[in-house]
């Protein structure tokens, strides 16, 4: 399913990894670990003129065309007023406007008012999550964002193609047989409600994917109050080693994906916010197409072990 080539130089070795299905490449080089860009710090921002802090946010969002917006607890849910996508809303997860530790009761919530919301909607959903400016929010005050389109984007595209082929092929999912390899490595988050694990080939840093038992975003209805569990003790896995901002995003198949494709989430963490504006994606990323890694997965996978 994979393919991993090892260069070895003076200092260390970098990783060149791809996976068969979609050929998707990263590469991997821990040494760079070394060069300690990043510390841990969430800075105080003002919330002034926040629109979703309590006080603003029925004033400065849309409702829905009914004139309504979604409140489930904390969370309240409206259209986005600058889409990027056909269909694009947004849920205010929390009251507060800066949150260090989430429950998992906000998470249950915020998911619960997306997908109430995305069930209704034809074509292909996504669920996403920038958290801190650093991870690209451009508002701090933490937020899920919910699109469909009716095409996939480009990487779940990749993923819809190529298991679908996979399919044709070998007559039985990807997603099953990928399931199966990944029980046993040091890759899989043990002890979690769904099924975690460090991908191989990670397409950014610290990547943790869930293979989710569903398909379509209705579907995922009935598993949120157990990934909103296995979640939080994944972004408390994350902070415990220094890394405060993330990007996640849960890509659903249509109906007529069912026989070969399961929905999956993706979390990837970002680097800390910093004064200099440093960043953490450069023109490998951005030009090649070609993540650079510093953490093996399958080390991922044994801290996750020891520390739980
Ligand atoms: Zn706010």
């Amino acid at each position: 399913m994979f393919h991993t080539n090892r260069y070895e130089h003076s200092r260390g070795f970098i990783e060149y990894r791809t996976e068969l299905l979609t050929g998707i490449k990263s590469r991997i080089c821990p040494e760079r670990l070394k060069r300690g860009i990043g510390r841990p710090d969430i800075p105080d921002y003002p919330d002034e003129g926040c629109p979703f802090c309590p006080d603003l946010v029925l004033e400065a969002t849309p409702a829905f065309p009914d004139g309504r917006r979604v409140q489930i607890g904390e969370c309240i849910t409206f259209p986005n007023l600058f889409p990027f996508s056909s269909y694009h809303i947004v849920s205010v997860i929390s009251r507060d406007h800066v949150v260090r530790r989430f429950s998992a009761r906000q998470i249950r919530d915020a998911l619960s008012a997306q997908v109430q919301v995305l069930s209704e909607v034809p074509g292909y959903v996504s669920i996403n999550w920038n958290y801190l400016p650093s991870a690209g929010a451009s508002l701090p005050h933490p937020h899920l964002q919910g699109l469909a389109d009716p095409v996939p984007d480009t990487l779940p595209q990749k993923y819809l193609d190529g298991s679908k082929q996979y399919y044709s092929q070998y007559g039985i999912s990807w997603w099953g047989v990928l399931k199966n390899k990944e029980t046993e490595t040091s890759r899989r988050l043990k002890g979690t409600n769904l099924f975690w694990y460090a991908h191989f080939v990670p397409i950014g840093e610290k990547e943790i994917r869930c293979i989710l038992p569903c398909t379509t975003v209705s579907d995922f209805k009935g598993h949120i109050p157990d990934f909103a569990e296995d979640l939080i003790r994944i972004l408390d896995f994350f902070q415990d080693m220094g890394n405060n901002a993330w990007n996640m995003s849960v890509f659903f198949g249509t109906e007529t994906d069912r026989a070969f494709f399961s929905a999956f989430a993706t979390i990837i963490v970002r680097i800390n916010p910093n004064s200099l504006c440093t960043s953490d994606t450069a023109f490998m990323e951005k030009l090649h197409f070609e993540p650079v890694i510093l953490t093996l997965p399958e080390d991922l996978g044994k801290l996750w072990c020891n520390n739980r």
